[in-house]
């Protein structure tokens, strides 16, 4: 399998390749350059293995320049029992007759992207093995709270690499700022940028195309990667899980092979439920994908309208990982919703990037229309969500995945559709206790309370057991308490390498 960019400007590169630079040198994304077609017969054959060689087997359809034993070693190193506290690595649990929990957040950092970010040092490390890059590896993070983390323990003490974080000083929840800036390991470093997650992005997305900085870093030794959802190594990780939830599924009975279900995923940068789109694309009985988001609400309306209009207020929300305007890996679906009209997307990214809005044209909106139902809350329906689905299942959600929850309600209500729908529930509550709490008992009890008073309430309240990783905050040593300019990050990077 070959990749290419979205924009047209490079084709013909390995997967490795891909991982390696993360982005396209034109500023596109890579995107596989062929399709896969899966019978239901082979994915029934698919239900049969463990996570780990299920993982094995979706990657080695894509990444095809790695061996299967590579793979193997890849997927065995990542997805452990132990860092995950469970076999399955992505449970689903069953709400009622209808509606499934996909736990994507089980990893040692609970929230998601740990299911991409534990693999992600394994397949760029053998990368760069293959591409032939003797530099140490630098990577570049912007974070809204979630992915910083998750990368931070996938690279940490990782030889050969480096890695620099940067999130929004006031974007990200107390207890994911304290697990940022108590990092441990001898190759990482956390800035907190003064602005808004996009602010930190577009800094970072500013250096990795400054090619005078890129030249200068090379001199030293170095070369700037990324582990943003938008490098293909993070987002080819999360396809297994979709193929993961559906075999569980079979093997429980609980749909025949050949059935469709409804995947819903409450999206931010629409990584998770791309991911949920080339699962789809690849054979996998699905059926409509179900964008969730805050009141950041850009993708429902362009799923709604067709046009793309980032030309808004940016708002903080209690689903901080969802607070986005712009969503990169929208450019990938867009690619191949258009059969890789390369031109056609170059038009649309750079009318984005001009006047911050595009509409897409016709035949792009029957298909967005065919695939994807899009719903958003406010974050006072997003609590009264957490609670309704205490009362009624007696199972606690993130504020993240309530959005999810209120938008495949609200599509039921609309359409009477009663496929079976997974859910992907993309945070664990205690990530986000403060707010979770807030939907289960009343202000008063909550008041005065530290991070970890409250994590043990939520213990308390859920009946529910803390997980370790979070526990263990309270004994740790902050390392980390540079504040930048959102102009400077290029300045706090130069430090971080000592040029
Ligand atoms: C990152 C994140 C999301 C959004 O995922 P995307 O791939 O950016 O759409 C949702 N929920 C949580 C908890 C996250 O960390």
């Amino acid at each position: 399998m070959n990749y290419q960019s979205t924009r047209g400007g490079i084709s013909n590169v390995t997967a490795s390749y891909a991982i390696k630079n993360g982005i396209a040198s034109d500023g596109g994304l890579f995107v596989p350059m062929n399709k896969i077609n899966l019978s239901v017969s082979e994915i029934e054959r698919l239900s049969t293995l463990s996570y780990t060689d299920l993982a094995a087997e979706v990657l080695g359809m894509y990444l095809t320049d790695y061996s299967p034993e590579e793979l193997l070693d890849c997927t065995n190193g990542a997805y452990t029992k132990e860092k995950f506290e469970t076999d399955s690595i992505a449970p689903v649990y069953k709400l009622n007759e209808n509606t499934y929990i996909l736990e994507l957040w089980h990893g040692p950092t609970c929230a998601f992207k740990d299911m991409a970010l534990q693999i992600l040092p394994h397949l760029l490390t053998r990368a760069i093995k293959k591409t032939g890059e003797d530099k140490e590896v630098v990577i570049l993070v912007a974070t809204s709270g979630d992915t910083g983390k998750a990368a931070l323990e996938g690279f940490k003490n990782v030889p050969g690499t480096r890695i620099q974080v940067f999130y929004p000083d006031n974007g990200v929840s107390e207890i994911q700022k304290l697990q940022m800036t108590t990092q441990e390991g001898n190759n990482v470093d956390v800035v907190a940028v003064k602005g808004n997650f996009d602010d930190a992005q577009t800094g970072v997305k500013k250096i990795f195309t400054d090619k005078a900085f890129a030249d200068e870093i090379a001199e030293k030794g170095f070369a700037f990667s990324s582990a943003n959802s938008i490098n293909w190594g993070r987002l080819a990780p999360q396809i297994v899980y979709y193929f993961a939830a559906y075999c569980d599924l079979l093997r429980n009975g609980e749909i025949n092979a050949g059935d469709k279900i409804n995947i819903c995923v409450p999206t931010g940068n629409f990584g998770n439920i791309l991911a949920a789109y080339y699962a789809k694309c690849m054979g996998l009985p699905v059926g409509k994908l179900i964008c969730a988001s805050n009141i950041n609400n850009v993708l429902t309306d362009f799923i709604n309208t067709g046009v793309y209009d980032r030309n808004r207020n940016f708002e903080t929300t209690v689903s901080p990982s969802m607070d986005i305007l712009i969503s990169s890996n929208l450019e990938r679906f867009l690619f191949h919703a258009t059969d890789g009209d390369t031109e056609l997307v170059s038009e649309y990214m750079k009318k984005l990037s001009e006047d911050g809005r595009y509409e897409v044209n016709d035949k792009l909106k029957s298909i967005i229309k065919d695939n994807f139902y899009a719903s958003c809350c406010d974050d006072d329906t997003t609590i009264e969500t957490i609670k309704n689905t205490h009362d009624k299942f007696d199972y606690i959600v993130d504020t993240h995945t309530a959005v999810g929850v209120y938008a495949y309600n609200r599509y039921v209500e609309e359409t009477g559709d009663t496929t079976k729908t997974v859910i992907a529930s993309t945070a664990n509550p205690f990530k986000f206790n403060n707010s979770v709490l807030s939907a289960l008992v009343s202000k008063k009890e909550l008041e005065g309370k530290d991070e970890f008073q409250l994590l043990q309430m939520l213990s308390d309240e859920g009946n529910i057991r803390i997980p370790k990783s979070l526990k263990e905050l309270k004994n740790k040593f902050v390392r980390f308490n540079t504040v930048c300019e959102r102009d400077n990050l290029k300045e706090e990077t130069s430090r971080f390498l000592n040029i």
